[in-house]
């Protein structure tokens, strides 16, 4: 047994825990022990299919202090006209470079990778040495969130012999079958529609298997820089007054739906699922063009004649290639404090910017002094799941930016973050020096009044739909 000493002990070198531990390191002088049972840092990217890409533009994902990717706007493909979406290989890269070039020269940050956490603050290598961590601040967990992706774990649903099932892993490996059943229509079913669909493989040779439709959003409205100010900003206030307007929640998701805050496959079926699946208009059309869509439910079962769902059996010639896309990347986990007792636990605080938060929860814990003013500032935001979900967490969404934006100096921090979507819209408004004080103030009251009163409305929204629905 081997005792080491460090301010802070990281368990989980994903996506989360890096963006930790860069704000971390880059305020302070503290010292951190990093210990993860992957290889290499990156978390689920670096077991992630070969062709997934980043849904949401490179340039606020990764960590703060280096930029991911180049800032270019695509030319090509379906996603022409907007930012660079980082592939996993571009991923798992920058990652590899942050731990070499950035954390490990400092000399305060030991990685310790193909390391168990055995909890107590001991963990143990695969050389089976065992470590005991004397933390003289806190255990930061960074594998709360418990991402799943389908190469983790056999699919959920039997498979009879011979019948061929894939995770998108070995899709492209496997391609050359008639027929594509697309099990499961998250993002990454999402994701392989489009791959098969890029392939020249036309449109009714697939089988998507939907058990929920889903509310999407347009990845237009998600980007950053001033080239999209205007658009991003037009956005929002249509956002603003569609909850302002509503009448109910059904009419909410009408008004969204009209002025492009919220996007179906669709138009004729209401979607009851909102996980902040992002596409692009091109994108959309292409799915679209699925015309052999399954809605009975989950998959249970896959026999050499047939496919048997919680809705009824749909007959099969046993020739298909079934791609399993089920698995939960974004689990709904329950709110727990991030400050706690126990150390920090990793959450989100803006709904679906898991980097940005982990980066931010960086900064509160070593720029204010207690765990109250910190779980104040920092409300767990549990992942999205329902369609009523898009309510919950815009309300605690404009909860936090409000007490943020309450506080000059955090609102200083965020007009300097990189991975702040919003930073770059509000940012250089806020900032010190970058506009006349007296117009940054009325800018920053206007965004905080429509704010408050956006919170106001979807909680008396709320309240109303529960009403309905309560037995
Ligand atoms: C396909 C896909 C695309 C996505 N695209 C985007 C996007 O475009 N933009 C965006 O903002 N978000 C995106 N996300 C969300 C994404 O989940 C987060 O951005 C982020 O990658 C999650 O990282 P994490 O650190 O929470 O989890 P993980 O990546 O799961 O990292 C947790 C780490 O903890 C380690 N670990 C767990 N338990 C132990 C233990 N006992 N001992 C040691 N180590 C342990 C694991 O090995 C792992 O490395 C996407 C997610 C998926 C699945």
């Amino acid at each position: 047994m081997h005792n080491i000493e460090a301010d802070y002990l990281v368990v989980g070198a994903g996506a989360m825990g890096m963006a930790f531990i860069d704000a971390l390191v880059s305020e302070t002088e503290t010292r951190v022990v990093l210990v993860d049972r992957n290889h290499q840092p990156g978390g689920h990217w670096t077991t992630a299919y070969p062709f997934v890409r980043l849904h949401q533009p490179s340039a606020f994902y990764g960590v703060n202090s280096l930029r991911l990717g180049s800032d270019t706007i695509d030319q090509v493909g379906w996603n022409e006209g907007l930012y660079e979406l980082a592939t996993a290989g571009e991923v798992c890269a920058y990652y590899d470079h942050v731990m070499r070039q950035q954390f490990l020269p400092t000399g305060r940050v030991s990685y310790f990778p193909m390391s168990e956490y055995l909890g107590e603050g001991r963990f143990a290598t695969l050389a089976g040495t065992e470590y005991t961590v004397d933390v003289a601040r806190r255990v930061v967990d960074a594998t709360y969130m418990r991402v799943v992706v389908p190469s983790m774990r056999p699919p959920p649903y039997r498979v009879a012999p011979g019948i061929d099932c894939v995770p998108p892993n070995d899709l492209p490996r496997h391609a050359g079958h008639q027929r594509y059943v697309i099990v499961g229509a998250g993002k990454t079913g999402i994701d392989t529609c489009l791959w098969l669909l890029g392939q020249g493989i036309a449109p009714d040779r697939l089988t998507w298997i939907m058990p929920r439709d889903s509310w999407l959003l347009d990845r237009a409205t998600i980007q950053p820089g001033p080239l999209f100010a205007d658009l991003i900003k037009a956005s929002f206030t249509a956002r603003v007054r569609a909850i302002a307007d509503a009448a109910s929640v059904e009419d909410l998701f009408r008004r969204l739906e009209d002025v492009g805050a919220l996007l179906r496959i669709d138009p004729a079926i209401r979607p009851t699922m909102y996980r902040c699946a992002t596409v692009t208009q091109a994108e959309l059309e292409q799915l679209r063009g699925i015309t052999d869509v399954v809605r009975m439910g989950h998959l249970l079962r896959v026999d050499a004649d047939k496919m048997v769902l919680d809705g009824g059996a749909v007959p099969m010639d046993g020739c298909a290639l079934y791609i399993d896309c089920t698995a939960d990347g974004a689990e709904k986990r329950p709110a727990k404090p991030i400050f706690g007792t126990g150390g920090i636990t990793l959450q989100s605080v803006r709904g679906c910017q898991q980097v940005f938060s982990a980066a931010l929860i960086a900064h509160v814990e070593a720029a204010y002094p207690d765990d109250a003013t910190k779980n104040q500032l920092c409300a767990p935001l549990p992942h999205p799941d329902t369609d009523l979900d898009w309510l919950r967490v815009t309300l605690a969404d404009y909860g936090n930016q409000l007490r943020w934006l309450d506080d000059p100096d955090l609102t200083a921090w965020l007009s300097a973050a990189r991975l702040d979507v919003l930073g770059h819209l509000l940012g250089h408004l806020a900032a010190p020096g970058s506009a006349k004080p007296r117009v940054r103030d009325r800018i920053l009251s206007m965004a905080k009044s429509a704010l408050s009163a956006t919170a106001t409305k979807l909680d008396t929204l709320m309240v109303e739909e529960a009403s309905l629905t309560a037995p």
